[in-house]
């Protein structure tokens, strides 16, 4: 193997097992790579022969030897964005859009392939996770397609969407009355006495993994080139620290030239630690208690929330957050401007690019890519009030034309 966990903080190696904890001094294990020795594997040739989905990088990617890959994750479109941009008054503004990611339409598919990758390997028949939605929705489908058991634990309010969307794999759902963080706890303490694959408890290190493959497509969407500025919605704030350390294996195997992205992450006003934390030029969080509608990323005690505030620092980025009326106002401008319907985390990031166009963080001809990691379908209780189902009419042509001709008339009345 090529791969194995290492201790983030003091260093020391625990080969390759079921754990995301260092016993000696409690901090998160990561994978680490033997990267002179995938040097030759992992090229811009190898990378182009293989197939159109995330496995393409397999091997930047902590999977057992001769793995079968059992769904076609990732490799979505990063889409230019000329209309969003030019409302904005920029340019070279793109969309990674992760809305289409398969099976289960959030980029979330791409952590738990690898993480049920390793799930068999370490001989589990059941897996598990805490989640907030679209963790939940693409463990069930992919334990389906795999043959796994699967029991999700999810706070009770979630989206009906993302409950349907789970129990539709025959999952076992277990709703808790309480926020995530009281989930997440749970499980940690259902994973010491059950001998599950918890996706993002015990498997966390190799899950978080496959976060990368969002950054190596976009640099290989964008030509073998980084972009200047990326935002990147933060729940957990794993995503945002693995894009970063997916652009620096680019670097450091010579795939793409040197550059210094500026990484910015994007909440919820209402479930917002992380960018309070860089805000105030603080290193770490101070646990919040989630109040928003953006519930796909309602984490007030983010697990990686210092890695997070420290990926961004340390680019030159920033965070910022939006209000839930942004979120939604966001959601509608995506989809009018650029035909992209993203849920709820979607216009956070959205509402947040804004923003730091507007203060001049971002600089409107330089590259941006923004996340799109969710698809609207899943959330679209978040719009309800926001259209109104009309009267129906006759399908007759005079209903239509006098139809139309009141629409015309309010369209005038108001100015638009
Ligand atoms: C989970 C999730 C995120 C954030 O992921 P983290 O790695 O926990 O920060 C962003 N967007 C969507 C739609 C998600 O489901
Ligand atoms: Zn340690």
């Amino acid at each position: 193997m090529n791969y194995e966990l290492r201790c983030r903080e003091c260093g020391k190696t625990w080969g390759n097992q079921p754990r995301s904890i260092c016993e000696d001094c409690f901090s998160p294990l990561e994978v680490a790579y033997d990267y002179d020795a995938l040097r030759s594997e992992f090229t811009r040739e190898k990378i182009a022969q293989g197939p159109p989905s995330m496995w393409r990088y397999r091997a930047l990617l902590p999977l057992p030897e001769n793995y079968e890959p059992s769904v076609p994750a990732g490799f979505t479109p990063l889409l230019a964005a000329p209309r969003l941009a030019k409302q904005w008054g920029a340019k070279n503004l793109y969309l990674k859009n992760d809305a289409v990611c398969l099976p289960t339409l959030s980029f979330k598919d791409r952590v738990v392939a690898v993480a049920l990758a390793q799930a068999r390997n370490f001989g589990f028949d059941t897996v598990s996770c805490s989640s907030t939605g679209n963790l939940a929705n693409s463990v069930a489908a992919q334990a389906a397609r795999n043959g796994f058991h699967s029991w999700i634990f999810i706070p009770a309010d979630l989206e009906p969407a993302k409950i349907i969307g789970t129990l539709v794999y025959g999952a076992k759902l277990v709703r808790i009355a309480g926020s995530y963080d009281q989930v997440n706890r749970l499980c940690s303490q259902i994973a010491d006495e059950h001998h599950w694959g918890f996706v993002n408890v015990n498997l966390r290190p190799y899950y978080a993994e496959g976060s990368k493959t969002v950054g190596f497509e976009i640099a290989e969407q964008l030509g073998w080139r980084l972009p200047d500025n990326i935002v990147v919605p933060m729940a957990g704030g794993s995503l945002i620290t693995k894009i970063k350390k997916a652009f620096d294996e680019l670097v450091r195997l010579g795939l793409v030239e040197p550059k210094a992205v500026k990484i910015f992450g994007a909440q919820a006003t209402g479930c917002s630690p992380i960018s309070t934390a860089v805000k105030a030029g603080n290193a770490d969080i101070e646990p919040q208690k989630p109040t928003t509608l953006a519930r796909s990323l309602a984490i007030g005690n983010p697990a990686d929330g210092h890695y997070a505030i420290k990926t961004i620092t340390g680019s030159g980025g920033w965070a910022e957050d939006v209000s839930d009326v942004e979120v939604v106002e966001s959601m509608q401008l995506l989809a009018e401007a650029e035909g992209v319907f993203t849920e709820t985390a979607g216009g956070v990031t959205v509402g947040c690019a804004r923003k730091l166009y507007r203060q001049g963080r971002i600089k409107p001809e330089e590259t941006t890519v923004l996340c799109i990691t969710g698809n609207g379908l899943k959330t679209t209780d978040a719009l309800t009030g926001q259209y109104e189902a009309e009267a129906p009419i006759a399908p007759k042509l005079a209903e239509f034309e006098a139809y139309l001709g009141r629409t015309l008339e309010v369209a005038e009345a108001v100015g638009a």
